[in-house]
């Protein structure tokens, strides 16, 4: 009769192989005395011994191996949660935490999260009272909020500015702010165009989004224009589709989207300029039946 032996030769459970027939043993079974026999039956005794030991080593070291892949798969979920988790906490670290209005825009004067920063004159931060309920958010600022610090002055803000009067909602009620906080633009011959902010651009200043919206607490947030709606809605949303309504969100009570005053400025004729005016005003009037 032939015993397969299994034989260890790791040094630990993860690291050794197991060694299948390794070796063999013959027990004779020839007759003689009965010490002889009683030395068979005491080393076959051993032999099984030594079986059921090797035995619960396999088990154990599977066992063992489970238990380490467990614990692996559970470090590798863990380190992929915060590699998930950084690009939100770190993507911006000049923003400070739990900060007023106030202390956000002056940190916001040195942020240096994206480049554009280098090709505007200044961070144009949001304006508006700190107890404001109505937060309207545009793209970016335009040349002349570029120049002078300050968000909706130019011919767009000239243009919201009218649509507000005639929907009956005052702006020093409203806080204004952009989705982006530099202008961003490119050179044609001695001026500077608008160049719409690309998507890592939005994402590295969404952080000063979200702390405007934690400090104000608004009731009612009007995104003003794609870019404004898709940092705050998200990617897939169209303002074609869903402007004037109001969207179910975390960020407040009442969140809509309709389009930036600067697309008004853009209507190719003046039929179609006077149109989109009035469709505007009806949009911010919804406000009115919330606020
Ligand atoms: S655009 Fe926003 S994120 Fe980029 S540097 Fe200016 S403030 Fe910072």
């Amino acid at each position: 009769m032939a015993i397969a032996i299994r034989k260890w030769s790791g040094d630990t459970p993860s690291q050794g192989k197991f060694d299948f027939g390794a070796q063999s043993s013959e027990i004779c079974s020839h007759s003689g005395s009965g010490g002889r026999n009683w030395l068979l039956l005491f080393s076959l005794f051993l032999r099984l011994s030594e079986i059921l030991y090797e035995s619960s080593m396999v088990v154990n070291s599977r066992v063992s191996a489970k238990v380490h892949s467990m614990c692996r798969s559970e470090s590798i979920l863990h380190l992929t949660n915060m590699v998930k988790r950084l690009p939100d906490d770190s993507i911006n670290s000049w923003v400070p935490l739990n900060a007023s209005l106030d202390e956000l825009q002056k940190a916001s004067k040195n942020c240096k999260a994206c480049d554009l920063w280098k090709l505007g004159t200044q961070t144009v931060f949001g304006e508006g009272m700190p107890t404001a309920k109505i937060m309207l958010v545009g793209e970016q600022p335009g040349n002349q909020e570029d120049l002078e610090g300050k968000p909706f002055v130019g011919p767009a803000g000239k243009l919201l500015d009218a649509a507000l009067v005639e929907a009956g909602i005052d702006r020093k009620k409203v806080y204004v702010t952009n989705a982006v906080k530099h202008f961003k633009w490119e050179p044609r011959g001695k001026r500077r165009i608008h160049k719409k902010p690309n998507a890592a651009e939005v994402a590295a200043c969404r952080p000063w989004l979200d702390a405007e919206i934690a400090a104000l607490h608004p009731k009612i947030i009007v995104c003003l224009g794609a870019t404004a709606a898709q940092a705050l809605l998200g990617r897939e949303f169209r303002v074609t589709q869903q402007r004037g309504e109001f969207l179910k969100s975390p960020l407040a009570p009442y969140v809509m989207a309709t389009v930036h005053p600067s697309s008004i400025l853009r209507a190719p004729d003046e039929a179609t300029r006077k149109e989109e005016m009035k469709r505007f005003i009806a949009d911010l009037r919804k406000i009115l039946e919330v606020h």
